[in-house]
């Protein structure tokens, strides 16, 4: 892959960011989606923000590769220590890292005060969307947007949140599946929690056997398999 030929995962991020924006990619190993963000005149400023010294290395290279020294900024720093609210950034993508750890940098950044609450926040974690989801609506965030998407037999979802006057409210069960996917049941949706259903019955199957009290564990999996079933009879699978 290379910046003008991004990847469908992260070509389907890129779509979700406005038009001019001021964007800082953070977890940007080789600033790719910075880079072809920029070439194709989308964005006005970028930072690729980078933690780890060889895939900051790399992104400094690609940058200065295709000239773009001027306007791209690529910044060795921990998640959103990457940013300063003088950037004025208005869209943020953090890409291919768990729900979790994108969870913990958001937290991170809104302590330290690199939040503005006017980014479009544009997130694709591998695992953990749920724990993402929930920490965004906790925060006031709207989900604006989400798509789900599959390349190299992999699933991922993109999940695109921003700060309104108004949050509406969400059940645990759409934070489960995604509001927006939820509504949608595509394709991929379906395959994705055919597949779920499977493993999360396999996980009951060895909680039974647990010699622990795991009863909380046991209810809280039980009520994931009821809705994933009541999801896929809904689509009629
Ligand atoms: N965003 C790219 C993508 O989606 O293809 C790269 C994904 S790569 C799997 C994750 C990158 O995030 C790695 O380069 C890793 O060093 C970086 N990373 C992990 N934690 C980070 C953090 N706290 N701050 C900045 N970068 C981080």
């Amino acid at each position: 892959m290379n910046a003008k030929d991004l990847s469908i995962r992260l070509q389907k991020a890129a779509e979700f960011v406005p038009q001019d924006a001021r964007l800082a990619d953070i977890g940007s190993d080789h600033a790719y989606l910075p880079v072809a963000l920029m070439l194709q005149d989308k964005i006005s400023y970028g930072i690729a923000g980078e933690v780890v010294v060889g895939p900051y290395e790399s992104a400094k290279r690609q940058v200065a590769k295709n000239g773009l020294e001027s306007k791209i900024d690529v910044r060795l720093a921990d998640g959103l220590e990457a940013v300063d609210l003088s950037d004025q950034v208005s869209a943020i993508t953090i890409c291919g890292m768990g729900g979790v750890l994108i969870r913990d940098i958001l937290q991170r950044g809104k302590e330290n005060n690199r939040l503005s609450g006017k980014e479009r926040l544009i997130l694709q974690p591998n695992v953990g969307e749920r724990q993402l989801r929930q920490w965004l609506v906790a925060e006031g965030y709207t989900i604006t947007d989400e798509t789900i998407i599959e390349e190299n037999n992999k699933i991922y979802e993109i999940i695109v949140a921003e700060k309104f006057l108004d949050t509406p409210e969400y059940s645990d069960r759409e934070l489960f599946f995604g509001p927006a996917l939820l509504v949608e049941k595509s394709l991929v949706f379906i395959e994705k929690w055919q597949h779920k259903l499977i493993k999360t019955e396999n996980i009951l199957n060895s909680l039974r056997q647990s010699d622990q009290d795991v009863s909380e564990k046991i209810r809280e999996v039980e009520q994931e398999i009821e809705w994933i079933k009541e999801v896929l009879a809904d689509a009629g699978k």
